[in-house]
């Protein structure tokens, strides 16, 4: 039996037919560039990639792609164990996965004024997934529920009271599939038991975030009532002060959202160096001498070996430091600059192993006598399908 793992964005749809245990995975595809002219499909099937244009470039076209691609594997709803569904924003109402109802559809809709731009994508994945598989079980797994168990000092900000118990301004927090999975497997690879350990995680992607894992439980992280506060991302400021809308709108003129949507889509690594917000483009413009570009990156390391030391406050003592996300996972320079700023924590790279520690290879990346830091790919698929499988287990 497989699990089908969705993952609706804003412009792309990520897709995973796999086996939750063993992580063998059947078939994978992303179609990116939704409603625009260049949208496309990518299958990856046995190693094989093909490409395919899809030119409604919306999501009917893409799970149309989805489907016909099954269809030729020759699965059908009767082979499927369940469909997992992402969903960014679970509010305060959920800290674990749900077995997808009208109910819980009309909890994640009324999620969606705190993700608008996720939820109602996540929704219509929902919609057209239920549509072509009304007899297989469909679950939700949400970004934000590994953080609902954080301590209330951790979530709440330090605003009027009303804003809170009226209008839900709190901290959420996000990548939660990501850091518990990157925990657990750290874990593994420490030969611990995760609820004896104490972890700081580093999810760096295009969204980048930290979390401080204690016991298995998330005690505080980088982001929060949105995923733009904490750190330095692609395209997002991560923290600035908050009277900057007030200013830019007085000596710019510019409005609320247009201040919004360039700390969105217009700010971070992209802000810094005027260049571009993909680290690996950075990285190799920075060694030809592009000045912006080393800004951006110098300041990405400092904002995070920051948080990082931050989110060392909830625990008693750091067993490891865990990097993943496409940064974390590849950029050996990032993970060892990062180290070298944390040096007061006791923090030492071991070059070569940091080195090796790229495109997928997990390991341990300090010399003798620092505390660890390991790189661990994650795999957010496999967490969805084992976490969808484990609700339906038990229920
Ligand atoms: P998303 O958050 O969209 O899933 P990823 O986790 O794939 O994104 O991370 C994308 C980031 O990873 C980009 O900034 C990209 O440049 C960076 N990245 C990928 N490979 C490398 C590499 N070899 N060196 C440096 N950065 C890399």
């Amino acid at each position: 039996m497989w699990t089908l793992v969705l993952n609706c964005g804003s412009s792309s749809v990520k897709f995973a037919l796999l086996e939750p245990d063993s992580g063998e995975v059947k078939l994978s595809g992303l179609a990116e560039r939704l409603r625009s002219a260049e949208a496309r499909v990518v299958l990856t099937r046995n190693g094989q990639t093909s490409e395919l244009p899809l030119p409604t470039g919306d999501y009917a076209g893409a799970f149309k792609a989805l489907l016909s691609e099954l269809e030729r594997l020759g699965i059908g709803g009767a082979d499927l164990k369940a469909v997992g569904h992402r969903v960014v924003h679970g509010g305060s109402r959920f800290s674990a996965p749900a077995l997808i109802t009208p109910g819980v559809l009309e909890a994640i809709r009324a999620c969606v004024p705190l993700a608008p731009l996720h939820n109602p994508a996540n929704l219509e994945g929902v919609a057209a997934a239920q549509a072509a598989f009304p007899d297989v079980p469909h679950v939700a797994v949400f970004d934000t529920a590994f953080h609902q168990n954080m301590p209330e000092r951790a979530y709440r900000y330090a605003v009027p009271d009303e804003w809170y118990t009226r209008h839900d301004v709190r901290r959420y927090g996000f990548h939660g599939t990501s850091h518990a999975y990157v925990a657990g497997e750290a874990a593994r690879m420490l030969g611990r038991d995760l609820h004896e350990l104490q972890l700081v995680t580093a999810h760096l992607g295009n969204g980048c975030s930290v979390a401080s894992i204690k016991g298995g439980q998330s005690a505080d992280t980088s982001m929060g009532l949105t995923p733009l506060e904490g750190l330095v991302m692609g395209t997002r400021s991560g923290d600035v002060d908050p009277n900057l809308h007030a200013y830019l709108a007085r000596e710019a003129g510019l409005t609320l959202d247009e201040v919004t949507a360039a700390l969105n889509g217009k700010s971070g690594l992209l802000g810094l160096s005027s260049l571009s917000g993909d680290m690996r483009e950075l990285e190799a413009a920075a060694a030809g001498g592009h000045a912006g570009a080393a800004l951006a990156v110098e300041v990405f390391v400092y904002r995070l070996a920051k948080s990082i030391a931050a989110m060392t406050v909830p625990l008693t003592r750091l067993d490891a430091l865990v990097f993943t996300g496409g940064i974390g996972e590849n950029s050996a320079s990032v993970r060892g600059k990062t180290l070298e700023l944390l040096g007061i924590l006791g923090f030492r790279p071991d070059e070569e192993a940091n080195l090796r520690a790229v495109r997928g290879e997990s390991g341990f990346i300090t010399a003798p006598g620092s505390p660890p830091a390991l790189v661990v790919p994650t795999n957010e698929e496999r967490m969805i399908a084992r976490e969808a499988a484990r609700l339906l287990e038990s229920a």
